[in-house]
């Protein structure tokens, strides 16, 4: 589909930048009946039409000024990749030419989507393929969703998107308001009518964001630990230097005691000779003591802009083995879409290089994980 380039002259505002509650106050503001903005989401979100004159049970009036005065979408397919195991890859291009991956991952039992919120992002974890692009800029809210409303147009009439993983390219912590008012759309009944516990949203560390992700939705939550200790995890994550380990864990003991009563999904990515030893793992069940804990251990995804490498796969069962007789759920994720860049900030990279957006030779992993679904993470 075409995207509408204009974000200049009247047409400046997104209808999917606003929270139903948000678009019923701005109708209001505008004249417009409140429930007007309920019918406008319906279509949008649930039928999928966003050209305002072909929402037909609306007046030819509010038809009209609706398309004359609102943009309805904000990023249009750039490109596609799909994998032999059904991953599919898309590039998505926004009004200003910047471009952002999304992930659509069918299994058996659901169909996940993990998408971005930053244009690269600021914190350039030294394995990352995103880090390495550096940051642009925030996406907004109608950007993060129209992920969803893109991906969409890929699934067969029987599909339908069944879990969201905040997982994509950027940090999601640090675009917490555009975050927040895709969530509250993503839960709607009348939006895209989604339960909490099928929304997934992963952090590397800002610890002060935490707390409010949590009180605005009973969503899971993902956190980027990748090591057990602060020597490694200040060169893994360099924002551990801000928000230090003990900083992090203790959060979220606190964020238990108060208000959760769900795991906390662990990623760990599993690097060879970095992080991957016997003692990085009785390290971990140690760290994550107190924590109601899930731990996605995930093999290293190399790419060209980092010189790591997975371990050996006796290396990693060794490691998930400890930690599972500690007594804690871990599972060794198997990679997705290793033959089309799957992992974030890959595509766009290759991309941003020149090179070609069909299925290379290169054995890419990046594997997500599954909180509430089986996700997607890459290593971000
Ligand atoms: S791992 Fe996540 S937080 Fe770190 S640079 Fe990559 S996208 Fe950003």
């Amino acid at each position: 589909m075409q995207v509408e380039a204009k974000t200049t002259g009247l047409k400046t505002e997104n209808l999917k930048d606003h929270s139903l509650a948000a678009l019923r106050e701005r109708f209001a503001r505008d004249g417009i009946a409140r429930y007007h903005a309920d019918q406008v989401a319906g279509w949008l979100y649930q039928r999928g039409v966003e050209d305002p004159r072909h929402m037909t049970d609306l007046s030819m009036d509010l038809r009209e000024q609706l398309a004359g005065s609102w943009i309805s979408s904000a990023l249009e397919v750039a490109g596609h990749a799909r994998s032999v195991d059904g991953t599919l890859k898309l590039l998505l291009r926004a009004h200003d030419g910047a471009v952002v991956e999304a992930v659509l991952i069918p299994e058996e039992q659901r169909t996940t989507l993990c998408v971005s919120t930053q244009v690269g992002c600021p914190l350039a974890c030294s394995f990352c393929a995103t880090g390495a692009l550096g940051f642009t800029r925030n996406l907004s809210t109608a950007e993060i969703v129209d992920q969803l409303c893109r991906a969409r147009e890929f699934l067969a009439p029987d599909q339908r998107i069944s879990n969201v993983v905040f997982m994509g390219m950027g940090e999601p912590l640090l675009n917490l308001p555009a975050v927040s008012e895709a969530i509250r759309l993503l839960v709607d009944p009348k939006a895209f009518a989604m339960a909490p516990r099928r929304i997934t949203v992963s952090t590397s560390g800002v610890v002060p964001k935490i707390r409010p992700l949590l009180e605005l939705a009973p969503v899971n939550l993902a956190v980027s630990l990748h090591a057990t200790t602060n020597a490694v995890r200040d060169e893994l994550v360099p924002l551990n230097r801000r928000f230090p380990l003990e900083q992090l864990l203790g959060a979220l003991r606190d964020e238990e005691q108060v208000n959760r009563r769900r795991p906390v999904f662990f990623e760990y990515t599993l690097i060879e000779g970095v992080n991957d030893t016997p003692g990085d793992a009785r390290r971990l069940v140690g760290l994550l003591r107190g924590i109601p804990s899930k731990v996605n251990a995930i093999p290293m995804n190399a790419h060209p802009d980092s010189g790591y490498r997975a371990p050996k796969l006796e290396v990693m069962e060794r490691f998930t083995a400890i930690v599972h007789e500690a007594g804690l759920r871990v599972t060794l994720r198997k990679n997705r879409g290793d033959d089309i860049d799957a992992a974030c900030g890959q595509l766009a990279a290759r991309g941003g290089r020149g090179e070609s957006e069909e299925p290379g030779p290169r054995s890419l992993s990046g594997g997500p994980l599954e909180p509430g679904g089986r996700v997607v993470k890459s290593q971000g």
